[in-house]
Parts: structure tokens; C-alpha cells; sequence
């Protein structure tokens, strides 16, 4: 991603707090009095410009959505999506996915989303990904038992990497699409990433992955 410094993204986030929580250490254990109900919480990692989970909250009003972005000059965009539409069950963080376990306990999260996320595509770099399987730990440890991950990219290497690193972690694979918009998948939200690539005439892979965890 392109990023243009915004001098003003650190204002307009803090003046935005409603939306863009600002203390989320704060909230671990008890983000179901942010949102001020039960309903399940999903996250996107690496969230970006918002507009997959403005979609997905709108299209699913008993589900809570948590965009997670790294950058305030990206998601500055994605708090003007929540500003604009008023939903009750659509917040951001700004906050590196790395440090997930300081904002959330075990089993608060539900599923977890990475959509387009960068692809590292050096060896050494291969940490940095976010299906490396630190990664996978960290998710691990705040989602619920038999929590789930969704991921789709147009990148086929990111895509090949993942899915052997989803399988070593022992994670069951689900639905796995290797051309997502030529399959039956129906109630797809497309992100921003994906507009633009898929417009491209790139094909865009997808899959589920579980932890297989549940207790017995
Ligand atoms: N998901 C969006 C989409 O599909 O349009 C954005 C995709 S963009 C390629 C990847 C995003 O992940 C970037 O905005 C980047 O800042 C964010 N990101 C990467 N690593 C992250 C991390 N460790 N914590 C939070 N966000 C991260």
C-alpha cells in the first residue's frame, strides 16, 4: 500500500473515538460493553481503508466487526466509512496486530479475517506475514475453541505459503477456492485490494481455515 503521510490522521482518530477506540488495552475481557451486547466479534487483520467490514457489518447487524490497521494514514479512511454509516457494530483499532494478546482474552474473538494482506515475499522476511505461524499462535490464543480464519489474496505465492503453514499449525482447511469469482461463494464483500486486482483480470484465492481445539 501507497502511504501519503496525513499529518492531521492522529487528530482526526482521536477526535473520532466513538468509532476509533482509542484505548483498547482498556477493553481486553470486555468488548462486549463496547459494543453493548453479546453478539459474536469478528477482527480483520490488517483492515486497511475499511470498506470489507463496513460491508460485512452492514450485511450482518448481530455480528461485531474490529478492523485492525497498523497505519493511521490508511485507516483514517476506514473511520470516515464507520462516521458516514453510524453503525453500532463497527469499530477500528489502530494498533499492530502483534501486540493482539494486550487488546484481547482468550476466547473473545470469534473469527478472524485477513484479507490482501502483504505478502513478505522474501524468506527473510517470512515472519512478517500474517499466516506465519506466530501469527497463527496469537490468534489462536484469543479466539474462541473451533475459531476460524478467513483469508483471500490474489497473490498465489502468499496463498501456497499459507496453506502449508495453516496445515503444519493443524488447522482443518475449508471451501478452499482457487478463483473465488467464478464459484458458487455467494455474499461475497469485496475490499478495496480486491476491486482493484480482481478488475485487473487477477484471480482471487480464498479459504477457511479452523482450529480444531474444541474440547471433546
Ligand atoms: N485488507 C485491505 C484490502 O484488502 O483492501 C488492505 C490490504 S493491504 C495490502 C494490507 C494492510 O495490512 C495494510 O493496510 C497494512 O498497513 C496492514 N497491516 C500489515 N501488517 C499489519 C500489522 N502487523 N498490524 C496491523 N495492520 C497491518
Amino acid at each position: 500500500m501507497r502511504l501519503r503521510h496525513k499529518p492531521w490522521a492522529s487528530d482526526f482518530i482521536a477526535e473520532h473515538s466513538q468509532y476509533a477506540i482509542s484505548n483498547p488495552e482498556e477493553y481486553k475481557g470486555k468488548w462486549n460493553e463496547v459494543f453493548g451486547n453479546q453478539n459474536p466479534i469478528h477482527i480483520e487483520v490488517g483492515t486497511g481503508k475499511g470498506q470489507f467490514l463496513a460491508g460485512m457489518a452492514q450485511q450482518n447487524p448481530d455480528i461485531n466487526y474490529l478492523g485492525i490497521e497498523l497505519f493511521d494514514s490508511v485507516i483514517v479512511a476506514a473511520i470516515q466509512k464507520a462516521v458516514d454509516l453510524e453503525l453500532p457494530n463497527f469499530k477500528l483499532l489502530n494498533v499492530n496486530a502483534n501486540d493482539l494478546t494486550n487488546y484481547f482474552d482468550h476466547n473473545e474473538i470469534e473469527r478472524v479475517y485477513l484479507n490482501f494482506s502483504d505478502p513478505w515475499p522474501k524468506v527473510r522476511h517470512a515472519k512478517r506475514r500474517l499466516t506465519y505461524k506466530s501469527f497463527l499462535s496469537l490468534y489462536e490464543t484469543i479466539l474462541v475453541k473451533g475459531g476460524e480464519i478467513h483469508f483471500k489474496t490474489d497473490n498465489q505465492g502468499l496463498f501456497e505459503y499459507s496453506l502449508i503453514s495453516f496445515s503444519e499449525y493443524g488447522l482443518q482447511l475449508k471451501f478452499l477456492s482457487l478463483d473465488l469469482h467464478a464459484s458458487n461463494y455467494e455474499g461475497n464483500i469485496m475490499t478495496e485490494y480486491e476491486e482493484k486486482f480482481s478488475g485487473k483480470g487477477q484471480r482471487i484465492y480464498r479459504v477457511e481455515a479452523k482450529y480444531m481445539n474444541e474440547e471433546k
